[in-house]
């Protein structure tokens, strides 16, 4: 059946955002990192989002070490929240038919 795999690897940006942030706090299984790895060689807005996203978060580490658990928690939550609608934001612009093939 045609469309199977690409099916299953194919997410979308919302998706892909939330296992780049989800994917800072547990081990993603196989099957999502396969999934979000197909994402971003084809979305770069979503390939420029984990990027940012993990530096995102070394500077949360070194800026913020003092911060209890739940306080960094609460700051990688919140700047997650942020970058996702960000790439929201880029994917929409994105989406520009630009360069249909
Ligand atoms: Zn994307």
């Amino acid at each position: 059946m045609k469309g199977d795999l690409t099916e299953l690897l194919m997410i979308s940006c919302e998706k892909a955002a939330k296992l780049i942030c989800e994917g800072l706090d547990r081990p993603l299984s196989f099957r999502e990192r396969v999934q979000l790895r197909f994402h971003v060689t084809m979305c770069s807005a979503c390939k420029a989002f984990q990027k940012q996203n993990e530096a995102l978060l070394q500077l949360f580490e070194q800026r913020f070490r003092k911060l209890s658990a739940s306080q960094m928690e609460a700051l990688s939550e919140e700047a997650c929240e942020r970058l996702q609608r960000r790439v929201r934001e880029a994917a929409e612009a994105a989406e520009d038919p630009s360069d249909s093939e």
